[in-house]
């Protein structure tokens, strides 16, 4: 998925474990061939090349990872969106832009985003967006998604602990083989080699930057998570890390409080049960979701 997974597995030897992480990477390249937008052969591909056109059938497994997407996409009021994927036209991070997209350009890239016209046909199995140039992508969903898929895959063969991490999206199950509780470091995105605080982990964490992938101009950061509402870049946080019991949802609720804002994405955060956040603004200040305390270390 253009990013690193890290495989942990608590095993009794070295062969059990080996296969262990095998299945795991093939678990993950199987979700990565259903859902990349890159690959012209991938389902994905399929849906977004009918756009406007025509409704196309897809596997039981798309269908329902598209359905759970919208149901995140009414969670967060549009915050989060899978259609996002027609504004990559005109943003991007990977160091090639000069200037900012002109204001007709950002206007036409969001009249093409809204998950309200990606229309489900339960029976026939089927997804239609219904506009031309519409376009959808799991960038903010799918490394979740992976990390959910192989853990599961692994839980049913019996590998009774470990860690599925997708470049920063982690999912864990059982604990250390001393016993005590997998736990994850928060790190302060101004200096990464610095770890704010330890937490102990049950479940899955989710940590979304944008000190890595950002444009300057004017002085303003923007990152690459974009507000589909508007079609500008998210501004004033440097990372969130969200903890729930799933790293699909922990990876797409990342992605909207980046979207949502401080106050509004901890507001929704404290809303949800057993879902809990750790944001760092972009003045270097920690805030915490209602039940997490932390100690932060210097
Ligand atoms: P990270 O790159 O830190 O894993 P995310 O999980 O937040 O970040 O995913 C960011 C990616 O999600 C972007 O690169 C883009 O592909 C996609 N995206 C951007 N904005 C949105 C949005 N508002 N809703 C859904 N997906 C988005
Ligand atoms: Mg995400």
């Amino acid at each position: 998925m253009g990013s690193a997974f890290d495989i942990t597995v608590v095993s009794e030897n070295n062969v059990s474990a080996n296969e262990a992480i095998d299945l795991a990477v093939a678990e993950i390249s199987r979700i990565e061939k259903l859902i990349s937008s890159w690959d012209l052969n991938s389902e994905t591909s399929a849906i977004n090349k009918n756009a406007g056109i025509a409704p196309v059938k897809v596997s039981e497994e798309l269908y329902q990872l598209i359905e759970r997407s919208i149901k995140i996409s009414e969670l967060t009021d549009g915050a989060f969106d899978i259609s996002y994927a027609s504004m990559d036209r005109i943003w991007k991070f990977d160091g090639s832009m000069t200037e900012m997209p002109s204001t007709t350009d950002i206007e036409n890239s969001v009249s093409k985003v809204g998950y309200k016209n990606i229309l489900l046909d339960k029976n026939r199995g089927t997804v239609f967006l219904k506009n031309k140039g519409m376009k959808i992508g799991f960038g903010a969903i799918g490394k979740g998604y992976a990390a959910d898929m192989a853990k599961r895959l692994l839980q049913k063969k019996g590998v009774v602990s470990g860690i599925i991490n997708a470049s920063g999206d982690m999912n864990t199950w059982g604990t250390q083989p001393n016993g005590l509780p997998w736990k994850v470091a928060i790190t302060n995105p101004l200096d990464k080699d610095k770890a704010y605080a330890l937490l102990p982990i049950k479940g899955a964490v989710v940590t979304s930057g944008n000190y890595e992938k950002f444009v300057k101009f004017n002085g303003i950061r923007y990152t690459h998570i974009i507000d589909p509402r508007t079609g500008y870049p998210a501004t004033g946080i440097l990372s969130t890390t969200i903890f729930a019991p799933s790293a699909e949802l922990a990876d797409a609720l990342a992605t909207s409080v980046f979207v949502m804002g401080v106050k509004t994405g901890m507001d929704r955060i404290n809303q949800i049960p057993g879902i809990e956040c750790v944001l760092i603004e972009e003045d270097g200040s920690v805030r915490t979701s209602k039940n997490i305390t932390l100690e932060i270390k210097n």
